[in-house]
């Protein structure tokens, strides 16, 4: 038997309430609140002697690089940490249209076992046409159009997958629940389905969510406390490029970003990304500034760019692309204290060229240099990098992996490169490359804006 009720549940959040409210107490949503038919059933936990649980020893248990599935996507692997670990449940998610099916598709291609790929939105002969797309030709590659879950459990044992895409975890429904598909009943329910199945047949799945328009992960964010792996797929739909980021991994580092860039018949992994970013780069242009940011344990060059304008109201703007609002708030306060910049009259507006987005605090130091550059309208020589992080008093602090950021600025061709002062302590580097320390700020943009 079971009593069901209704409750109001944040789609962002999962936050569960007896009445409507306005405002998330959890996540600060706004009438983020819908109502949902919550079954209170006793789930049928077996009981205790109908289910023998195996008591490994630790000695005992394979945790073997090679148990991974690759999929010889590397840029996809790499995020995932070697590749997809048998048992796992990895979200995907990003933006519709900006690639999910394309790169599950894709990744799924190359496994040599079966994979099933479950469609809730497209005809398998839409999914045949991307297919023929992307040049895939695979033997063991299934599809299921299904949006029942309890079929599709059933397809599971049948087809006996290693992979399972689910596409999407939005459109599926368990029987259990009457709350349609797309609830957070349901995307929750199903999704614990799979997990408890997945742990017990030990093939993994890949879940494709779209963003909410907030940038939540598929509405509820209670998927990614539930699932092993979040990946967010992102990238501008009118840019060619592709970024795919871990925000969660059980089974490897959160910091590893993949690059792709989408052609016609799908997506091409991107090996040098410095050259890409660094291509379309306009040369002796004020604002602009190269640096070298370490994303996971690659290091990528890019450009960093900042247009200082004239303010003609009291507000003026603070826009930022690729980089944090509160931290430029803060690199600004900074300039105009510790070098006397005057920038609360101007308007600042800054861009990650190439449409990365990049948290490290490395990269602030190039951020201040492309404001002061552009304010005086004074360009930096363009075979320059400029890395380190700056602190509140002007001082520039050290930051890590400092060999492999220099490596790739002479790699490329640069022949001057600005690191913190204290970061030339113990620097065993043979390179062609000019590098200077930089103690603080005011030093640095006296040297270069001279
Ligand atoms: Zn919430």
């Amino acid at each position: 038997m079971s009593k069901s009720r209704l409750k109001y549940i944040c789609t962002s959040c999962g936050y569960e309430s007896l009445r409507w409210l306005g405002k998330c107490p959890e996540c600060d949503s706004w009438n983020s609140f819908s109502e949902e038919l919550v079954e209170i059933s006793k789930r049928k936990n077996s009981p205790v002697a109908n289910q023998k649980s195996t008591i490994y020893k630790i000695n005992e248990i394979s945790a073997a690089e090679e148990d991974r599935v690759k999929t010889g996507i590397k840029e996809f692997d790499r995020v995932l940490g070697g590749g997809i670990m048998p048992g796992s449940i990895i979200l995907l998610g990003g933006d519709p249209g900006i690639g999910k099916s394309t790169l599950a598709m894709q990744a799924a291609a190359n496994i040599s076992s079966n994979v099933l790929y479950v469609t809730g939105e497209e005809s398998p002969k839409q999914i045949k046409l991307r297919a023929l797309r992307l040049k895939i030709k695979s033997d063991n590659f299934f599809i299921l159009a299904e949006t029942n879950l309890n079929n599709i459990l059933s397809s599971i044992k049948e087809a006996q997958p290693s992979i399972v895409v689910i596409d999407s975890i939005q459109t599926m429904h368990s029987e259990q629940f009457d709350n349609s598909p797309g609830t957070v009943t349901q995307i929750r329910e199903c999704t614990s389905l799979l997990m408890e199945e997945a742990k017990k047949g030990h093939f993994a799945v890949i879940l494709i969510g779209h963003v909410t328009k907030e940038g939540i992960i598929a509405g509820p964010k209670v998927l990614e406390h539930i699932v092993d792996t979040v990946l967010q797929f992102e990238g501008e739909s009118n840019h060619s490029f592709r970024i795919l980021r871990s925000q969660k991994n059980r089974f490897g580092s959160t910091n590893e970003i993949g690059i792709f860039e989408m052609h016609e018949n799908g997506l091409a992994e991107v090996k040098n990304p410095s050259e890409l970013f660094l291509s379309d780069r306009e040369k002796n242009v004020s604002g602009s500034v190269i640096t070298a940011s370490v994303e996971g344990t690659r290091p990528i060059l890019l450009e960093v760019q900042a247009l200082v304008t004239p303010s003609n109201f009291g507000n003026p703007q603070r826009v930022t692309t690729g980089f944090d609002g509160r931290r430029l708030s803060i690199l600004l306060a900074v300039l105009e204290k510790r070098a006397n910049l005057r920038l609360s009259a101007n308007n600042v507006f800054l861009n990650m060229a190439g449409g990365v987005r990049i948290f490290e605090p490395a990269v602030d130091l190039a951020v201040c240099c492309s404001i002061a550059s552009s304010l005086l309208d004074k360009i930096i020589d363009n075979k320059s990098v400029v890395i380190g992080e700056v602190g509140l008093g002007g001082e520039i602090r050290s930051v890590g992996n400092i060999e492999k950021r220099i490596q790739e600025a002479e790699k490329l061709g640069f022949k001057r490169i600005f690191i913190p002062s204290n970061n030339l302590k113990g620097l065993k580097l043979n390179t062609e490359i000019k590098i200077s320390g930089v103690g603080n700020l005011m030093e640095l943009l006296q040297v270069i804006y001279k």
